[in-house]
């Protein structure tokens, strides 16, 4: 498994003072609420874009909010008729909106719809209701006739019963993680009839297999295994469908002829469903890096499932920030220089680095499994052989990380938790370039870099492998952004940059990515657990030498690094190690790796960081909700113009989403 988004939202929650918004009175906060806070992006120069070119991107953003349903259904199978029901009782309520039965309801109708379903997006777990089963079931016996079709008793169930459902993916070794995750990716099979399933297809001398079990729905239909295809006339036909008129109409803006077979590609492949038909689109998209306009949509990131194999559905449409690319264009041709001079085995790594083609750009929409909560890199195609043979696209978000940032000014952060004032100002100097370096390292680079041994399984590392991949993008990331090539290539302007980088990463990783999770639980996330296995193993590691140190202060912990360069040093080490573990594919070492340094939070730093994080009410997670593009048509149904608008807010484009594109009712 080769999944490669990265979603750092603590980046973001710490202040920097050096962006310039493209408009300095711009509106960032839409919503707060739990633990979510929900902002609004600006699309700088969406305006600058040729006619055509907004065509294009008023199509492909048509295209990618009709997906919206079939995430929510994939999330879990009662996710439709719950969320029906939540808006029905929301809009029709004529009570009290003052009320606390109201109040706890609207709460969690603004959860649900954040996470795309009934589970939390990042914890996995069932969000509890705050409102009583009786308030609920008036409310539903007022609705008026042909509301609402009448409750099963599985969605009062699921909504207020505990014990069903409990989880959306569930990662805890040991158990069966099919039959105990909640995702409506399968049904009725087992973990070992899934697997037996994938293991009987798959010919393991195929070098370009395809992605096994991406768009499907594995079921046990009269005693047998088979898929539920995702695909035009299968299952989720009638949103595909919306897609694929969508599509077909951006495919008559393409900017070229490569950008149009590209479109072709995906509806070819929406209509059969056929995956080598995938990968045929995934290698022509991947190779088209001239078109500024550029879109993800599909079954792309395997998360939702605890095997790794099914994708959730997803769409982003964006175009290139051509000034910034600079950047990570400057990266990408200089990648081979990187391979050449990383601290790994020489076994290991790429002669020749291929295509690793990066770009700054400005998110247009976010959809499905990006809708809210969004990442701020993408590194794609998925397939390990794709990328060896073509390369891969990678990308940072930028007008989300400025947006991020801009709504972090003044929130407390860095007076609670970091060290002293030298640290602060050379997070304010410098953390949002290293930052966004760091992504664009990880992305263009990391995820790139190093090679499997002949005749090593791409998934040997198993349940493992997410949190190794990252932690291996991350480390090559961590040790470069200290090289002076960095410096050389103008990338950076002063030798100490990077410690603002590493003192947020030993921080983060260490002490305050613990907001997140809940007291008396461990961590599951990969992203997560990453951070903590880089982190603390360079922290243990570097004891003896003192090279960070946690201290108190004022009866308060911190985080103290005292040699940066040795620090350096030990994210070299790591790196060198867990490139072999990948290259050798030993599961043994992996996850070794994962269960000691990853997976278990020190109880007592947790509950300190929990108190102290709670007194400056900031929210751990962030989201976004969109702008709104609105088309005017002449009288032959051609667009003259696009115009966007930012003033939506949380609720009002939930509702509205769920009447316009409401992609699998009925
Ligand atoms: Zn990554």
């Amino acid at each position: 498994m080769n999944k490669l988004i990265i979603a750092s939202v603590m980046a973001a929650a710490i202040s920097s003072s050096n962006i310039q918004a493209a408009d300095k009175n711009f509106d960032y906060t839409a919503d707060r609420f739990s633990d979510i806070e929900v902002l609004r992006y600006q699309v700088p120069d969406f305006n600058n874009l040729t006619l055509d070119q907004k065509r294009l991107v008023y199509y492909l953003t048509e295209a990618a909010l009709w997906g919206r349903d079939i995430l929510w259904d994939q999330n879990y199978k009662y996710n439709l008729a719950i969320r029906d029901l939540l808006e029905s009782v929301y809009k029709n309520y004529e009570g009290d909106r003052n009320s606390e039965q109201f109040k706890a309801f609207e709460l969690y109708l603004k959860q649900v719809e954040f996470a795309n379903g009934i589970h939390h997006h990042y914890s996995m777990d069932k969000f509890t209701p705050g409102f009583s089963r009786e308030w609920l079931q008036s409310e539903i016996d007022r609705l008026p006739e042909g509301t609402w079709t009448p409750v099963q008793t599985e969605v009062m169930a699921a909504i207020f019963d505990p014990a069903v459902a409990a989880k959306r993916v569930n990662q805890a070794a040991g158990e069966d993680l099919i039959l105990t995750s909640a995702n409506n990716l399968y049904e009725g099979v087992t973990q070992a009839e899934v697997e037996a399933y994938y293991d009987s297809l798959k010919d393991p001398n195929d070098s370009t297999p395809i992605s096994y079990g991406l768009n499907s729905r594995l079921v046990k239909k009269d005693g047998k295994v088979t898929e539920q295809v995702y695909k035009l006339d299968g299952l989720y036909g009638d949103a595909i469908a919306h897609i694929v008129d969508n599509l077909t109409k951006a495919m008559a803006y393409a900017e070229s002829d490569a950008q149009r077979l590209v479109i072709a590609r995906l509806i070819d492949f929406y209509t059969t469903g056929d995956l080598a038909t995938f990968d045929d689109y995934s290698i022509r998209w991947t190779e088209d890096t001239a078109s500024q306009v550029d879109f993800i949509n599909g079954f792309i990131e395997s998360y939702g499932d605890p095997l790794g194999m099914t994708g959730s559905w997803e769409s982003i449409v964006n175009f290139k920030n051509i000034p910034a690319s600079a950047r990570t264009e400057t990266i990408s041709s200089n990648a081979q220089w990187f391979e050449n001079n990383s601290p790994v085995d020489p076994r290991f790594r790429k002669e020749n680095v291929k295509g690793v083609s990066a770009k700054v750009i400005t998110a247009a929409i976010l959809a499905g499994d990006s809708y809210p909560s969004t990442p701020i890199g993408i590194n794609l195609p998925n397939a390990n052989w794709i990328r060896a043979a073509h390369g891969s696209k990678s990308v940072t978000l930028e007008n989300i990380t400025e947006a991020y940032d801009e709504a972090s000014h003044g929130n407390g952060f860095n007076e609670e938790f970091v060290i002293d004032k030298a640290t602060s100002d050379l997070l304010d100097d410098y953390l949002f370039i290293t930052d966004n370096l760091h992504t664009d390292l990880h992305e263009c680079l990391g995820h790139a870099s190093g090679r499997l041994l002949p005749g090593v399984d791409p998934d040997a590392l198993k349940a493992h492998g997410s949190t190794l991949e990252e932690a291996r993008a991350d480390l090559f990331a961590l040790y470069y952004l200290a090289d002076p090539k960095l410096l050389e290539l103008g990338l950076l302007d002063n030798p100490d940059a990077y410690k603002a980088e590493y003192y947020k990463y030993m921080l983060n990783g260490l002490m305050t990515q613990l907001m997140r999770i809940e007291p008396g639980k461990d961590i599951e996330e990969a992203h997560m657990r990453n951070r903590q296995l880089i982190a603390k193993w360079a922290f243990e590691h570097g004891k003896k030498d003192k090279v960070v140190e946690l201290v108190r202060r004022g009866g308060k912990t911190f985080v103290k690094i005292n040699d940066y360069r040795a620090l350096r040093d030990l994210f070299g080490q790591l790196l060198a190690e867990v490139q072999r573990i990948k290259s050798e594919g030993d599961y043994a070492a992996g996850a070794e790796l994962v269960e000691k340094y990853g997976v278990k939070v020190d109880r007592k730093l947790h509950r300190e960081v929990l108190d102290r994080y709670a007194k400056l009410n900031i929210a751990p997670y962030r989201g976004f909700v969109n702008p709104v593009y609105e088309a005017t048509f002449d009288d032959n149904g051609v667009i003259t113009d696009v115009r966007i608008t930012y003033g939506e807010d949380y609720i009002p484009q939930m509702l509205r989403y769920s009447s316009d594109y409401a992609g699998l009712k009925k």
